[in-house]
């Protein structure tokens, strides 16, 4: 298990940012709450930054084709931009992604091309599937129950 991951979303997950689900007011609430449970670092690399950023992790069921929120963390700049590193690529940044990921990690060159090509393996598997289903349970944390 690696601290920092190549997290590919499907390409026919279109629902997969919760920014487009929710209204304003709740999303940020829910990464509100992230950021206070990160008290200032990176939930990842562990560094203090000035500056955070809420990810959404998604767990992927194939066999009953459901994508599945399951966190929802506060990030460095650095460290989301290497999760998100098919986006890196494309817009000319994945060598400095790849580099902290590398350092991130403590692994060489080789080993991070070989999780990247298991991500995108996946990735791949997973574009087969045109539809997702979506389970949000997660977020029943955030509903104040109605008595
Ligand atoms: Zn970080």
């Amino acid at each position: 298990m690696r601290k920092l991951n190549f997290e590919l979303v499907p390409d026919s997950c279109w629902y997969s940012n919760l920014r487009s689900i929710l209204t304003k007011k709740q999303w940020d609430f829910i990464r509100h709450d992230a950021y206070d449970r990160a008290n200032g670092r990176c939930m990842i690399c562990g560094r203090e930054v000035k500056r955070l950023e809420a990810h959404e992790r998604w767990e992927y069921d194939e066999v009953n084709k459901v994508q599945k929120l399951v966190d929802v963390v506060a990030v460095c700049s650095m460290c989301h931009g290497a999760i998100h590193i098919g986006r890196s690529t494309l817009i000319g940044k994945g060598e400095i992604f790849e580099n902290w990921y590398m350092r991130v990690n403590g692994i060489t060159y080789s080993e991070m091309r070989s999780d990247l090509a298991k991500a995108n393996i996946d990735h791949q598997r997973r574009n087969l599937i045109p539809e997702w289903q979506l389970d949000l349970t997660y977020l029943k944390r955030y509903v104040k129950e109605e008595n």
